[in-house]
This record gives C-alpha cells, structure tokens and sequence, in this order.
C-alpha cells in the first residue's frame, strides 16, 4: 500500500457531542426493488417491524406502525428509486416476540449468523479465528462511530467480549484513533474487565478507516488467519438483535458542513428523508449549499433532498458551493504518488484497483476533480 495522509482539519465545525433522537417521522419510504415478494397492500395498517417485503429470507422490516399510502420515486444511491411510502400513525404498534437469551455469551455462533440474517443487522455472514473491529471513523468530520463508542462503550465491549468467545478466535483487535482522549480515557477505564480485547490506538491519518487499508496497516494477513470484520455499527446492531430479538429499523448518522449551524450525530428510522431530518434538526445558514453523502472526500453529491436514510448511509454534508476552479494539470504527479492504492488517475491506469478514497481529488493543486472517473458506488 502507498502512504497515508494527513487530512488538515481547516474548518472548524461545530458538533454536538451527543446522539439527537429522531424518531417521529411523518413518512417512511421503503425501496422497492421487484424481485422481492410484496406483504403488504395500498391502504393497509402495517404495525412496527412487520414484514414488508421478503426475498430467499431475507426481510424488510417496518420501522414505524402506520398506514400504507403507495409508492413514490425517491433517492437512493443517486439513483431514482421507487419506494413504498408508509404514513406514521405515531403509535409505534408492534407485535410481542419471544424473549432473548439472558447471557449473550450463550449462543451458538449459528445462532448467531442467523439472527443477524433474520433480523437484518447487515450482510455477512460470520466466520474465521481472528476479530477485527473498526471504530475510526473513515472521513474528516465524521463522528458517528466515535459517538457511539461514547454513548454505548460498555454494551459494545460485551458484545465484542461475547463474540471472540463465541467464535473461538485466537485474538481480538479494537481500532480507534489515537487524537480523541475523552474516548480512549473511557475504554481504557473499562477495558480492563476484558482481557481477551487489544485496543489498538491508530494515527489519524486517511484512509485509515478503510477496511483493506487497516488489515494491510495492523498486519494481519498472515499466519492464514481468517478474520470477522466487523464496524462499530454492525457491533451495535448485534448487541441490539442478541440482546432485544427485534430487527434493526434505526440507523446513526453524522450530519455536518459549513453550510449548518451544528453539526448533530442523529439517530433516525431508516427510510427517513433527508429532506425531513433537515427541516426539523438542522439550521442551515447558507442557501447556496450543495449535498454530500457519506464524506468530504470519499462521498458523492446528490442533486435533491428527496434522499432516503439506508444502511449504507454513515454521513451527509451540507456544504457552502465552491468558488474556486479546476485549472490546467501542471503534472506534480501528486495524484499519483499519493494514492494509497497505486492509482495513476491522469493516465486512467489501474483504476480497478481504486478504493474511492478521493485523496487525487483532495490533493491537486490545480483542483481537478477526479470523482466521476473513480467513483464506483
Ligand atoms: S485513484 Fe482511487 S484510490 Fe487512488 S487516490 Fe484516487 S480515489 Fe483514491
Ligand atoms: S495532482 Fe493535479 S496537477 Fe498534479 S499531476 Fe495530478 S492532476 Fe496534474
């Protein structure tokens, strides 16, 4: 791998340290792709976590208890998505489920992909003899790992603690950044109750968040180790499907630019519209903004607020419309020096290798943009 660099924190934003509850949209908008089999119908009821739509196993769950309107075209990765539009009774109507196990060190490791499966925690299923978690968050003002390691750092200790029993592994590894003392101070004060767990303590240098930047960083591919990746999220969202049983309908977001008076990490249904979430949580300041999904640097601009909260979704930037622009290449050969990966952007020269980490952008003294050709979203 190449280097890794240092991001300048220039400006300076505000955010708010703690997770803001957003949890009483009016509508909810589901994607609905035609492959899967529909449960629902136009004008039905629908209570909380019943099953909209299925496929091979795979559920989509209710995030609200309310009434089923029709489908409607939103934004979704940038793309124009049908989705099925639920209106909010605000009653949260859900169905009784049969209780979890008290100790969530004794489920069996079947057990466990199952319930993440069946409950939709993510996309994995997990295997292999040595754990990574990865609590850095990728990009330059984005704070939604770090704030839940601070609001939930004992659940997720556990959770962690569970799993490499669980799984057997040989060694567990915690990454977190070395620059934010209020978070190490808090998992040092705990994490002496788990031995099993090695806190890593890593630079804040970009792209270190990135999953095959920080396997390649720690040295872990070797030994034939087999390694369970896993997010700070995805360690949440199995404690809350071990400990709970219940699918995971909310999702924790960063939202943040020079265009807002306050950055606030948010905790919002998924299915939420941006343009909801912004009309009643955030002040915006400046008119002339432009949107940014999931990074300054990494991320990808979108046209409409008509975009819907998914999974995928760790980060969104309201940022003032650049002034400056893009000027003749004066061949530095920064783009290439510099990326982690090999690339040489200009010459469009291995770009299957490209890992979308926009330091080519970032970097160029002559300000051109290089996202249309190495954004793979
Ligand atoms: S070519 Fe891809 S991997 Fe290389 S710096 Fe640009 S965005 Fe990052
Ligand atoms: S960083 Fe910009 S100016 Fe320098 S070689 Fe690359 S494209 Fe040209």
């Amino acid at each position: 791998m190449g280097s890794l660099i240092c991001i300048k924190n220039n400006k300076a934003y505000n955010t708010d340290p703690k997770i803001i509850d957003y949890l009483n949209p009016d509508y909810i908008y589901i994607p609905y792709e035609k492959v899967y089999n529909l449960n629902i119908k136009i004008k039905e009821k629908v209570i909380k976590e019943s099953i909209l739509l299925t496929k091979d196993n795979k559920n989509i769950y209710s995030p609200i208890s309310g009434i089923v309107l029709g489908v409607t075209n939103m934004i979704i990765n940038n793309q124009k998505v049908p989705c099925i539009v639920i209106e909010n009774d605000f009653k949260e109507t859900t169905k009784k489920i049969s209780p979890a196990k008290k100790n969530i060190y004794n489920y069996q490791k079947d057990e466990v992909n199952k319930l993440i499966k069946e409950y939709n925690a993510f996309n994995k299923n997990l295997a292999g003899n040595l754990m990574l978690i990865n609590g850095i968050d990728l990009e330059i003002y984005e704070e939604t790992y770090k704030t839940i390691i601070s609001k939930y750092s004992s659940e997720i200790l556990e959770t962690i603690d569970a799993m490499y029993d669980i799984f057997k592994c040989h060694k567990c590894i915690l990454a977190i950044k070395n620059n934010d003392s209020k978070i190490i101070e808090k998992l040092v004060y705990q994490i002496g109750t788990y031995p099993n767990i090695e806190l890593k303590l890593m630079p804040n240098l970009y792209p270190l968040g990135h999953k095959d930047i920080l396997i390649d960083e720690l040295n872990l591919l070797k030994n034939n180790n087999k390694i369970i990746y896993l997010t700070i999220e995805d360690v949440l969202a199995i404690y809350n499907v071990l400990r709970k049983k219940r699918p995971i309908t909310e999702k924790i977001i960063t939202i943040s630019g020079d265009a807002i008076e306050k950055a606030k990490v948010i905790n919002v249904k998924i299915g939420t519209s941006l343009k909801d979430i912004l009309n009643n949580n955030i002040n915006i300041i400046n008119d002339d903004y432009k949107i940014i999904i999931n990074g300054l640097l990494s991320g990808y601009e979108v046209e409409s607020k008509d975009v819907v909260i998914t999974r995928k979704i760790k980060s969104i930037f309201i940022n003032s419309l650049d002034q400056e622009e893009a000027k003749e290449c004066i061949n530095c050969g920064l783009c290439h020096r510099k990326c982690p990966v090999g690339c040489d952007v200009r010459n469009n020269y291995k770009l299957d290798k490209c890992i979308n980490c926009g330091i080519c952008t970032y970097i160029c003294p002559s300000k051109i943009n290089f996202k249309d050709r190495v954004v793979k979203k």
